[in-house]
């Protein structure tokens, strides 16, 4: 039997970059009795949800919420703005970057990848010249949107989304702009009406400190007026339904009620904590455990200084030595769970999430964790990365 309520004492460190701890408000505001999903009670809820949402993607637009994880958001996203046999733009970043892609072509849409020529593209954030100069090629403007990945949970890195916008507007390209947010949504900043996002995908386990199961569609007025004229055949993804119900707290389906209370507390916090503060701790811890990452000797996956993620760390380790051998020794001995290597990192990198509920002293302890278990892989640290945190945190 799963032993999820195990004998071990004190708490367990869930440090992988998704899910992230769910904070104590949240998890008793999902323990609230469900209620009539058509009830007066839950229209109300439903308006305040609807209206505050807006604020943490910083847009005054629609932002649609569904029951499905971020991956039923990514096909929301497509669905609804494009139609099979599309030309579409994808910028690799990593392994969420290829999935994304992976399902655009199920989806039957005609995938294009581009990377910087020369860069492995898995160390690097966005570079925008790439993708301003594959518009200018397109003269035609078959290419129907542009597909980004804000915060690469893969490799820890972050993209400048202001500078796609900026790139596709230099090309005087009528390409949507779409970007996967799903992980840097409520951690890393983010502008969805100012950067001229068209569609923000994202998802409830991560920055926005839930658990999984809610994915989130922000769009732009332009990406509503497309939606319209839309072909595809779609039901449950389909926007228009959803935006008519949610215009008086309701949706068309029965909505995961008590993830919805979970999200109306955490809203709450996130407002009360304010945006720009979420932002600087996320910042701020982040600094702290690419210190620990140096002063141990390893190496961050991410050589783009310009982009390292507030959101997590991804750590690779010398050849020869196995990740994943660290991550058991880490969850077996100090009950923290780091995160794994993904596509073509497995086993050679492990993640370090700092995201949503998380503060100095629980980053203090997964650095320790880290520090504890590196000897488990045959690793010996040039000096102690919590030592250099804490310099950097006291
Ligand atoms: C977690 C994640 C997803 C996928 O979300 P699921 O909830 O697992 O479907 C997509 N993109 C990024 C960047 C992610 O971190």
């Amino acid at each position: 039997m799963l032993k999820l309520d195990n004998h071990l004492s004190g708490r367990h460190f869930l440090h992988i970059p998704g899910p992230s701890p769910v904070p104590s408000r949240v998890l008793r505001s999902i323990s609230y009795q469900t209620i009539d999903h058509r009830g007066p009670e839950f229209g109300a809820l439903g308006l305040e949800i609807i209206s505050g949402i807006k604020k943490i993607f910083q847009t005054q637009q629609p932002v649609i919420i569904y029951s499905a994880s971020g991956t039923g958001a990514w096909e929301g996203a497509m669905v609804n703005v494009l139609e099979p046999g599309d030309q579409v733009l994808f910028y690799e970043t990593g392994q969420f970057a290829n999935l994304w892609r992976a399902l655009a072509q199920r989806l039957g849409l005609n995938v294009e990848v581009v990377g910087k020529a020369g860069q492995d593209t898995w160390r690097w954030g966005v570079d925008a010249a790439v993708i301003e100069e594959r518009l200018l090629k397109d003269t035609q403007h078959e290419i129907k949107a542009v597909c980004v990945v804000h915060n690469e949970t893969s490799t820890g890195v972050t993209s400048n989304i202001a500078a796609v916008r900026q790139a596709i507007d230099a090309a005087k390209h009528p390409a949507l702009l779409i970007v996967d947010s799903v992980s840097g949504m409520g951690a890393a900043e983010y502008r969805h009406d100012e950067w001229g996002v068209d569609v923000t995908v994202s998802g409830s386990q991560k920055g926005l400190m839930l658990p999984p199961g809610i994915g989130f569609n922000a769009v732009s007025e332009r990406a509503i007026e497309v939606s319209k004229h839309n072909q595809t055949r779609k039901s449950y993804w389909a926007w228009d339904e959803i935006l008519e119900s949610n215009k008086t707290g309701f949706w068309p389906t029965t909505p995961s009620t008590n993830l919805l209370y979970g999200l109306h507390e955490a809203i709450d916090m996130m407002l009360a904590e304010g945006l720009e503060a979420i932002f600087a701790r996320h910042q701020r811890l982040a600094s702290a455990c690419r210190l620990a990452v140096q002063a141990w000797g390893l190496e961050n996956q991410s050589l783009d200084s310009d982009a390292y993620s507030p959101v997590l760390t991804c750590v690779a380790l010398p050849e020869g030595m196995n990740a994943d051998k660290l991550r058991h020794h880490a969850l077996e001995k100090f009950n923290l769970s780091l995160g794994t290597g993904l596509g073509k990192l497995k086993g050679k990198a492990f993640r370090i999430g700092h995201l949503g509920d998380c503060n100095d002293l629980s980053l203090m302890a997964a650095l320790s964790g880290v520090e504890m278990s590196l000897e488990s892989v045959g690793f010996k640290p040039k000096a102690s990365g919590v030592v250099a945190a804490q310099d950097f945190l006291k």
